[in-house]
């Protein structure tokens, strides 16, 4: 992909010129595809959480600038939730910090704690700001490789892997469960793994927990710093966006313990100071509303999951069944050489469009060691079910023959 930003753009940047969500975004308009690669549902969320934006806007709540860490009736929300979800007590004044979004939080917690030379490793294929982020950080991104498992259902990680990338310049590690694109949800065997390999080496941990609520079947939402000895060492960071699916009004946040908390503020400070002063208010009432609100979110998207992946089976496709997120992965081999263009996602995907009406992600481009995602491509299904159904039916007639 050529860049008109190359010229300009510093070294640390290079390599991150535009990405995949533009270039295919863009072919699904001028094909008239349906789009299933960037990941936002084409239905807004709660009614009542949409009022309670338009209240604290009429009302003046957050119409200034709100104070730096967060409104408070917010910070108390996030620390409630913990709380309730998963018996993680956080002080809302010293351990809470509101950003814009995930992605701000992914930036200030990683230019804050990372020294340039320091050594980060994420789980391969990674949500595509870690790389910028680290890179940003002047530090040095280390992919571990998350692999099909034997019986090809999900994406599993090798611990024996994991242990092997730490050296002395690892300063973290960098982990997103559910993840995205995988689907994969770390058990809690793995996690215990992981947090007694970070205990060992004493390295922090950096958990991206924004599908914290799109977990289905048996898997179970594991925060990682409910385990022992990570509390202190872990930052962990939610959103509102997939939860509430307002993806637009950019209200995340961080919890950990006082001292990383006020190291991420720091950094947090210089890039946005605040956002979002009256989705803020609305965002602290999304979070108590009942459990049958998230009960409801996660029954609907195991419904559309089941939609999208049995039309993915028909057509042809080898699915790996999500355990959360809304992102499925599919191997595009099955479809045989011709149509999977000898298994390169990235030119099914460019293809996908012309030939089918769809469009999807591949996989490669979340990989630093793309051969290990080639025939990998992703299907968001936060869409309404008519348009996976759709989406389905033009698949099928597409390759199933
Ligand atoms: C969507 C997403 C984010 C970004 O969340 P925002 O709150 O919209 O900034 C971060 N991490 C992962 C894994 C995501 O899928």
């Amino acid at each position: 992909m050529t860049s008109p930003a190359r010229p300009f753009l510093n070294r640390r940047l290079a390599e991150f010129g535009t990405t995949i969500f533009a270039e295919m975004s863009a072919l699904a308009t001028t094909t008239g595809s349906i789009n299933l690669g960037q990941g936002f549902p084409d239905a807004d969320g709660p009614e009542e959480v949409r009022e309670a934006a338009v209240r604290a806007l009429r009302d003046g709540r957050g119409n200034q600038y709100p104070p730096g860490p967060g409104v408070p009736e917010l910070r108390t929300a996030i620390a409630d939730h913990q709380l309730r979800r998963y018996g993680l007590s956080f002080d809302p004044d010293t351990e809470v910090l509101v950003t814009a979004g995930a992605t701000e939080a992914i930036a200030a917690t990683l230019l804050a704690l990372l020294e340039p030379g320091d050594e980060v490793i994420a789980l391969e294929p990674y949500y595509d700001s870690y790389a910028a982020c680290i890179a940003m950080a002047g530090a040095t991104r280390v992919p571990v490789t998350l692999r099909p498992d034997a019986e090809q259902e999900r994406f599993r990680l090798d611990l024996d892997e994991l242990r092997d990338a730490v050296t002395d310049r690892t300063r973290l590690l960098l982990i997103n469960t559910p993840h995205n694109p995988t689907g994969t949800v770390l058990t809690r065997e793995e996690l215990t793994a992981i947090a007694e390999l970070a205990v060992e080496r004493d390295l922090l941990v950096v958990t991206d927990e924004v599908y914290e609520h799109l977990v289905f079947d048996e898997a179970a939402h594991v925060p990682p710093a409910t385990l022992p000895g990570m509390r202190e060492r872990t930052v962990t960071i939610g959103s509102a966006g997939k939860t509430f699916s307002f993806t637009g009004w950019k209200v995340g946040w961080v919890t950990g313990s006082p001292g990383l908390v006020s190291a991420v503020r720091s950094a947090k400070q210089f890039l946005t100071y605040v956002a979002s002063g009256p989705f803020q208010h609305a965002v602290a009432e999304a979070l108590a509303l009942p459990d049958s609100y998230f009960d409801a979110l996660r029954a609907d998207m195991l419904a559309k999951r089941d939609v999208l992946a049995a039309g993915l089976t028909a057509a042809g496709f080898e699915v790996f069944r999500p355990a959360g997120t809304y992102f499925v992965t599919a191997d595009i081999r099955p479809l045989g050489p011709e149509l999977s263009r000898n298994g390169d996602g990235l030119a099914f995907c460019r293809a996908l469009p012309e030939l089918a009406g769809v469009v999807a992600i591949p996989n490669a481009v979340f990989y630093d060691h793309r051969e290990a995602g080639a025939p990998f491509v992703r299907f968001a299904f936060c869409k309404r079910t008519e348009v996976l159904t759709e989406a389905a039916e033009r698949l099928r007639k597409a390759f199933a023959h």
